[in-house]
């Protein structure tokens, strides 16, 4: 039997294709990373989530060492300058920058790593890919599609025959629909800035336009191609990214190096919302991953990180996702059921064929988690373990009886019903002669005791 034929839908010819990477032995794949200015928050945790999956099931099908995954931090942007500014006055901006996407970036990394996420092969940052950017505004401005004005070097939009394919966006509704008023200095209204000059103590570095930043497009252009190539597999990010963000890294790309195509493939992530309203922090209706997984802000406690990854991946990545606290619920219970059904297997074992086979259908995970309903032992642990849970393992581990454990709580519940400290204190101390350590809490609906345990 060969591999599974993996088959994904790309936004660009909006059907689903036959992946066919361009060279087998290097997979590549982009996705745009956190503008680090604010802990992220659970809707951005969803692309983060979505697309360690994709990585996961391309290292299952390809090798480990034949994918290469860049997700970019985004360390230089206006509402970075802005959030520095405002957090630490009269600090000097360039060390409250230092400061702000620091402690962001670390918060992103202990968010992803909670939520069981790959780290990406490539993690680059904007700050340290400058002279990649400069280069690429050079080859634009030289080749006619940039130009100057206004302090500004702005990316002429009719300069590109194709542009807006991706969007499905024609120039001339865009300039009819644009709501805007037209900045005067652009030659059109969607012409967008490549590189903008930089005054006082805002960060700048020096350029043939003056001291300036780069624009935000601009940056995942150079760092892909530094990275991945002028042409690689698969770019992805969230559907808010498609217009305009992918669609003027499309045209900067191909643009700058005279190609037909910057990715074959792009993906996008549908939204995660609360009351029918997309997760955002201009909404101010979002809650950050890190108040999920530490705090009791969500649903009155708080929530371990392969429960809000399954809760994510319950849901088809394209559809939307009402997030709920039944939702997680729902992912808790699941979790524990694999938990049980897993307790003494190794992830050893071999995948299962068949789950690989449904994930190959446009990251089938719903599917796939029905079939992994069917599994225990070994191939149920393996098969979580490329779906990227394997956290759940460690709390419940090998070689306890957990249904005696069960029982002995129950018990000891009962004994505590009836004031009976002392002997409910002997079951306790008998369980932990076996390594198992009791955690009693509070059921947040119904206000009853309630006894978790994990192993130490
Ligand atoms: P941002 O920091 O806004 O650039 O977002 C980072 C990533 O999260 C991008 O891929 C966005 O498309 C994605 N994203 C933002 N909000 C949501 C949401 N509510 N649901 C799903 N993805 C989102
Ligand atoms: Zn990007």
């Amino acid at each position: 039997m060969g591999e599974p034929r993996l088959v994904l839908y790309n936004t660009l010819t909006r059907m689903k294709e036959d992946f066919r990477p361009i060279d087998p032995d290097n997979v590549r794949m982009y996705v745009c990373g956190p503008t680090v200015y604010d802990f992220a928050h659970i809707g951005n945790a969803r692309p983060a989530i979505v697309f360690d999956v994709l990585f996961r099931l391309l290292r299952h099908l390809y090798g480990e060492a034949h994918v290469t995954y860049v997700r970019n931090i985004t360390d230089v942007d206006d509402k970075i300058n802005a959030r520095a500014a405002r957090d630490h006055p009269g600090m000097n901006l360039n060390e409250a920058i230092a400061l702000v996407t620091g402690k962001t970036t670390d918060q992103y990394h202990a968010d992803t790593r909670a939520l069981g996420c790959l780290e990406p092969t490539i993690e680059p940052r904007a700050t340290d890919n400058i002279a990649q950017m400069r280069d690429m505004i050079q080859a634009l401005v030289n080749k006619g599609h940039a130009y100057e004005a206004g302090g500004e070097v702005l990316f002429d939009v009719t300069s590109m025959p194709g542009y807006g394919a991706l969007s499905n966006r024609k120039l001339d509704e865009q300039q009819a629909g644009a709501r805007v008023a037209v900045e005067e200095h652009k030659k059109n209204p969607g012409d967008f800035v490549l590189w903008k000059q930089s005054s006082g103590d805002e960060p700048g570095w020096p350029s043939p336009w003056g001291v300036g930043r780069p624009g935000w497009h601009l940056e995942c252009s150079a760092m892909s191609a530094r990275y991945l190539g002028q042409e690689f597999d698969i770019h992805g990010g969230g559907l808010d990214l498609i217009f305009p963000h992918h669609e003027n890294e499309i045209a900067q790309s191909c643009c700058a190096h005279g190609t037909q195509k910057m990715a074959n493939v792009w993906m996008h992530n549908g939204f995660l919302q609360v009351e029918g309203q997309k997760m955002s922090k201009s909404l101010g209706n979002f809650i950050t991953i890190h108040e999920l997984l530490a705090t009791d802000k969500f649903g009155g406690r708080a929530w371990p990180g392969e429960v809000l990854r399954l809760a994510m991946l319950m849901t088809h990545y394209r559809d939307p996702i009402d997030f709920s606290r039944r939702k997680l619920e729902e992912a808790e219970r699941l979790l524990a059921k694999f938990a049980r059904k897993a307790a003494g297997a190794k992830a050893a074992g071999p995948v299962d064929a068949e789950c690989v086979e449904i994930l190959c259908d446009d990251l089938n995970v719903s599917g796939a988690l029905a079939r992994i309903n069917a599994l225990d032992g070994d191939t149920l642990a393996s098969t979580l373990d490329l779906l990227g849970f394997s956290h759940y393992r460690m709390k419940k581990a090998a070689g306890v009886d957990e249904s005696m454990i069960a029982e002995r709580i129950e018990a000891r519940l009962a004994l505590i019903g009836e004031k009976n400290w002392a002997e409910a204190d002997a079951i306790r101390d008998e369980l932990a002669a076996l390594g198992v350590q009791l955690k009693d809490g509070k059921d947040p609906v119904s206000g009853e005791r309630v006894t978790d345990w994990e192993m130490r």
